[in-house]
């Protein structure tokens, strides 16, 4: 049985309702098991126990150093193509955008992952829109087996594929598959997805079981909160991460906390999520997974990621540019507008996204991030904080 049968049986309108009406007294009985069911996770990121978030807090840091240590491990994303044939509502690389396309060739790829390793990073994740003509198979195995000498840890946060299509992509050395299912509201999910293959709810739900068949060792999942209500989200991730820790036992699941931020197409957020809110879902992670990598990107600001990264956070990234060419401007002199899969020649002024001179690439960004300090700032302010900043940590000799 897949996730989507489980998933279609959760009582999720029930749990949310417990753990709205969840009182003071059951938060705080529930903060004090030693074990966290779905239902026990339901209190914990209720109203009542965001009243003992203080507690939850030295409760998660304990059981997070107890079973990562003083560590936050670091990694770039690297933006190989921002073409896409999906019309998702809320990001900036949809279909329909009139923005400043890219697709970087593998010496363009080479060189933006060589000034990112020259800043220390030796974890990447390399990030594409859906768009099979510009963002082949081959493509991606190549830019992969470019990299993979140099890149002890290769991750993807691409299209989903079939099993068949992932294991070439794993052989030639990615290790780790991120998946968001933006949400799990399937009306939402509907509204949001207008056009292209990502429609297919289901289809998306079951990727990261078909990524594991392929043989990646890390599973990344999360909702983006700011399309359903959060503690919606929140419950029907946590139930996907219990059922792939069940079932695909031998990779590491990892929790993103992504909430939506500004991008091309001026989408509003249609829920909101406070930070002390996001600070108690970190906590409520941690305590039902004491073992689950728990990520916090550059969406925030740095106060607040400053502030979360003794609540539970392992992973991190930092100085992150979220349009290809972002680190070297690679690519610069092929920036054009796309329509209907056809590269247009930019008209000079066109577009409300025309080239800037001060910008060291030309393409789009997915959207705007909140911390743009140097990855040197961010190792130094965990340092700062008592933690090790890791920028390897596994290396390919591992491999059995
Ligand atoms: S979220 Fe992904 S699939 Fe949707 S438009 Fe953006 S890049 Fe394309």
């Amino acid at each position: 049985m897949s996730f989507v049968a489980e998933f279609n049986s959760l009582p999720l309108e029930a749990l949310l309702s417990k753990s709205i009406a969840t009182s003071p007294l059951v938060a705080r009985e529930t903060l004090g098991k030693p074990r966290v069911s779905l239902a026990d996770f339901a209190a914990l990121i209720s109203p009542a126990a965001g009243e003992l978030l203080e507690n939850m807090g030295r409760k998660s840091n304990a059981l997070t150093l107890q079973r990562f240590g003083k560590t936050i491990r670091l990694f770039a994303p690297l933006y190989l193509s921002n073409e896409c044939v999906n019309n998702c509502s809320y990001c900036g690389f949809s279909r329909d955008n009139p923005i400043l396309r890219v697709t970087l060739s593998l010496e363009e790829v080479r060189r933006e992952a060589g000034a990112l390793k020259l800043q220390g990073f030796r974890n990447l994740l390399l990030v594409a829109g859906e768009h099979p003509k510009f963002v082949s198979n081959h493509y991606l195995r190549d830019c992969i087996a470019a990299l993979h000498a140099d890149w002890p840890s290769v991750s993807l946060e691409v299209g989903p594929m079939e099993t068949e299509e992932y294991r070439p992509l794993v052989a030639a050395g990615a290790d780790g598959l991120v998946v968001y299912q933006e949400t799990y509201d399937r009306n939402i999910y509907a509204a949001m997805h207008t056009a292209g293959p990502k429609r297919n709810f289901d289809w998306r739900l079951e990727t990261p079981e078909r990524a594991y068949a392929a043989g990646f060792r890390r599973l990344g999942i999360a909702p983006l909160y700011g399309l359903a209500d959060w503690r919606l989200e929140a419950l029907s991730v946590a139930a996907h991460a219990d059922y792939l820790l069940r079932h695909c036992w031998k990779a590491a699941v990892t929790l993103s906390l992504p909430r939506l931020r500004p991008c091309a197409g001026e989408f509003e957020p249609l829920t909101h999520i406070t930070d002390r809110e996001l600070a108690q879902l970190i906590c409520a992670f941690r305590l039902m997974f004491p073992d689950v990598g728990i990520v916090l990107s550059t969406r925030e600001e740095p106060k607040l990621r400053d502030g979360l990264i003794s609540l539970g956070v392992t992973m991190m990234s930092a100085g992150a540019r979220t349009e290809p060419g972002g680190y070297t401007g690679a690519g610069r002199e092929k920036i054009h507008h796309t329509e209907r899969g056809l590269i247009k020649e930019l008209a000079s002024g066109a577009s409300e996204w025309a080239p800037r001179e001060n910008r060291p690439t030309n393409a789009t960004g997915q959207f705007n991030v909140g911390d743009k300090r140097p990855p040197q700032v961010v190792a130094e302010l965990i340092r700062r904080l008592g933690y090790e900043p890791v920028w390897k940590d596994w290396d390919a000799a591992l491999t059995i």
